[in-house]
């Protein structure tokens, strides 16, 4: 029983910071959606409120650093967070408050997504933000998970095929990175490399068009978190991320006049529980909703 009289045990509690997306498609909804499909309970600290649709971005408001001190100070007094992940941080202050939080708490499980830019050309990371995740915040997180162009601009490298974005992950390793995985959606060959500690992997996958998708990076990161708090490994974690990021990206449906979300819930869809076979009623249930226990 816990403090609060409660009986049931938390499922892991996993902690999102990031931007908030109106449309729902990518950003703090996104990850949400995906703890919440991972069987977790999502908490989040909204580093910035953006203004966007399915369309685009059209501006960004940053949570000003102390506001975002104070979110990350009520959540860690208050749970124990099993994982954290890490998207939009819009601006240097903003990164290193998450810095000095990771810093005092000592979050085992840490996935770091890198995001810069949008794909409507909106800055979501400041320059001095893109520095400080660098030089500071990749060396504090289990995993960083650059798509190409964030690999460019964090290793200076130009990335033209799967031996350059190998390239780029040892650099970024170098540069204090844990471990890393490149993903090469935008690239020719859909493939994402891996390298945790020494061992470099190339992670496969079926080709499905994500120019159209909109959160990809996000939830695949999420789906990351959620599955190292269930104590996979990376390479587990990765893989069954990519095959979830897959599956919802092939469910999504349009929403709007642009990009399309994904289906964060297509589980529940094609796979409903069976009646009677998983779930027993238990006492107290309305005899009229389910079967009687046999
Ligand atoms: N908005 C927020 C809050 C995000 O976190 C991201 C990407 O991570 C985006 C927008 C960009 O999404 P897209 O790749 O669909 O442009």
């Amino acid at each position: 029983m816990s403090t609060n009289g409660h009986s049931h045990s938390a499922p892991p509690i996993l902690l999102t910071i990031s931007g908030f997306d109106p449309s729902c498609g990518a950003g703090t909804a996104a990850d949400l959606k995906t703890f919440a499909a991972h069987g977790c309970y999502g908490v989040a600290a909204i580093t910035s409120l953006t203004v966007q649709n399915t369309q685009g971005v059209e501006t960004v408001h940053n949570t000003p650093s102390a506001e975002l001190r104070e979110q990350l100070g009520v959540l860690a007094k208050d749970c124990e967070i099993a994982a954290v992940k890490i998207g939009m941080l819009g601006n240097r202050g903003n990164a290193v408050v998450v810095a000095e939080f990771l810093d005092a708490h000592r979050i085992a499980l840490v996935v770091l997504d890198p995001v810069m830019k949008s794909s409507s050309g909106a800055e979501l990371l400041d320059a001095g933000g893109i520095k400080f995740v660098s030089t500071e915040l990749l060396k504090r997180a289990s995993v960083i998970t650059p798509n190409v162009p964030e690999a460019e601009v964090l290793t200076g490298l130009t990335i033209k095929d799967v031996a350059d974005m190998e390239a780029a992950a040892r650099k970024l390793v170098e540069m204090g990175a844990h471990s890393v995985i490149v993903k090469g959606g935008h690239m020719e060959r859909a493939v994402d490399v891996l390298l945790d500690g020494n061992e470099m992997v190339q992670l496969g996958g079926d080709r499905v068009k994500t120019e159209n998708n909109h959160g990809t990076g996000c939830t695949f990161a999420s789906a990351i978190a959620a599955q190292l708090a269930a104590g996979r490994s990376l390479f587990e974690a990765a893989t069954l991320a990519k095959a979830y990021v897959t599956k919802a990206i092939e469910k999504g449906y349009a929403i709007g006049k642009g990009r399309v979300p994904l289906d964060h819930f297509y589980r529940q869809k094609i796979e409903p529980l069976a009646r009677g076979t998983h779930e027993v009623p238990q006492h107290g249930m309305h005899p009229a909703a389910e079967p009687t226990a046999h």
